[in-house]
């Protein structure tokens, strides 16, 4: 069942509090800080917010998680992100079995491996460890962000599958989308990027996941190495981040 909750407002010294965290911020106009608000409300409102073990979720974690995922709907014309509904918060990187390494922390110990963050298929859990959140908005140059990264998967699910390509409503773009994102893949195989990290390679949903990352940490350099890729994304996510 649709739970549509009422959007949750932020706390009155929110936009100090994750400008706190996120040196980027008040680099942003004010159109963009009062889009990112209002949507960040509604996420607030949609997801229930559940701390693993021996952590706490404080109103800092989610103003920084919110106002990161919303980045990627700013330009779009929607208003919340589909099938978001459980945020799982870890202190840090969090031990799964079986599962891929994420972009960040791919350290296998035996089975298990160090996970950055997870996001379920449908309207399963996005797990997010707080540690990797932090770190990766604090030095964005790195090109990394486990709450985009996420997120992405998620609007990649939007159309019941994870395959890299999510719902493009303009068919042009979405053949264009094809072309471009199948060459830069393979490009990636062969002689990797120095703005793509290598993890895109795993399939085309991660290719997805970590070009929007770079498409976002670090545009002007993901334009500069990859001018179609970027321009594809740029149509999809409306947005033009490249100074
Ligand atoms: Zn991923």
């Amino acid at each position: 069942m649709l739970r549509r909750r009422r959007p949750k407002p932020l706390p009155d010294d929110w936009e100090d509090r994750v400008a706190r965290m996120d040196p980027g911020w008040w680099d942003r106009s004010v159109e963009v800080r009062t889009r990112i608000r209002d949507l960040a409300e509604v996420l607030l409102g949609q997801a229930r917010w559940e701390a693993a073990r021996g952590f706490e979720i404080t109103d800092d974690v989610r103003l920084l998680v919110v106002t990161q995922a919303v980045r990627l709907l700013v330009g779009m014309e929607v208003e919340r992100f589909p099938d978001v509904r459980t945020v799982i918060v870890h202190d840090t990187t969090i031990v799964g079995r079986g599962e891929r390494p994420g972009p960040a922390a791919g350290v296998y110990a035996d089975d298990d491996v160090l996970l950055a963050g997870e996001a379920a298929h449908g309207d399963g859990p996005i797990v997010l460890a707080w540690d990797e959140v932090a770190w990766d908005v604090r030095h964005p140059r790195r090109g990394r962000n486990v709450v985009l990264h996420e997120f992405a998967h998620k609007l990649d699910m939007q159309d019941g599958v994870v395959d890299g390509t999510p719902l493009l409503l303009d068919p042009a773009l979405g053949q264009r989308w094809v072309e471009v994102c199948t060459r830069t893949f393979h490009e990636l195989e062969r002689e990797g990027s120095p703005v793509l990290d290598d993890y895109g390679t795993v399939d085309a949903g991660e290719f997805f996941a970590v070009a929007t990352e770079a498409f976002f940490c670090r545009p002007a350099k993901l334009r500069e190495h990859h001018p179609d890729l970027y321009e594809v994304f740029a149509a999809y996510y409306r947005q033009d981040p490249a100074p």
